[in-house]
């Protein structure tokens, strides 16, 4: 935890560009601006992930994120949002604490150059049973 950059910008050890701040909860500019306005909610209590995260945080984490997709798709005139959580390493998490990407999309390509695609695959009902039985 002491190496945690989040709880270092939280702290105020490492600047941010702040978009949001209340008691529980900091939301600031990405670093990497994958689009314009791209922006991470991080609960200011130190998770690693949702995994790790009690219910009530996760609740008011994404009820704040509402409000924040909706004000950014506003004001940066977005035609769209996405809205992304990544957990553990299998799933490209790259810092451990618990963390929401709000992702402004644009149909203007040349502001918006990522692709999240969900590749369609051949379909086994048998597959799906078993999984729904799980
Ligand atoms: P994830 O891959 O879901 O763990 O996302 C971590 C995100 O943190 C990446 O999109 C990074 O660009 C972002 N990030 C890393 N360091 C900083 C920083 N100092 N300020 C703002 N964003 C950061
Ligand atoms: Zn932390």
């Amino acid at each position: 935890m002491n190496d945690c950059i989040f709880c270092k910008i939280i702290a105020g050890d490492i600047p941010s560009y702040k978009v949001y701040e209340d008691d529980d909860f900091l939301a600031i500019l990405d670093i990497t601006q994958t689009t314009k306005g791209h922006t991470l909610l991080i609960p200011k209590k130190h998770t690693t992930n949702i995994l790790d995260t009690d219910k009530e945080t996760v609740e008011k984490a994404y009820g704040i994120v509402s409000d924040l997709a909706k004000k950014l798709v506003d004001k940066l005139d977005a035609q769209g949002v996405n809205i992304i959580q990544n957990n553990n390493i299998a799933a490209g998490q790259t810092v451990f604490h618990f963390h929401i990407h709000i992702i402004p999309r644009y149909e203007d390509k040349n502001n918006d150059s990522i692709d999240i695609k969900f590749h369609q695959t051949q379909q086994d009902f048998q597959q799906l049973l078993d999984l729904i039985n799980k």
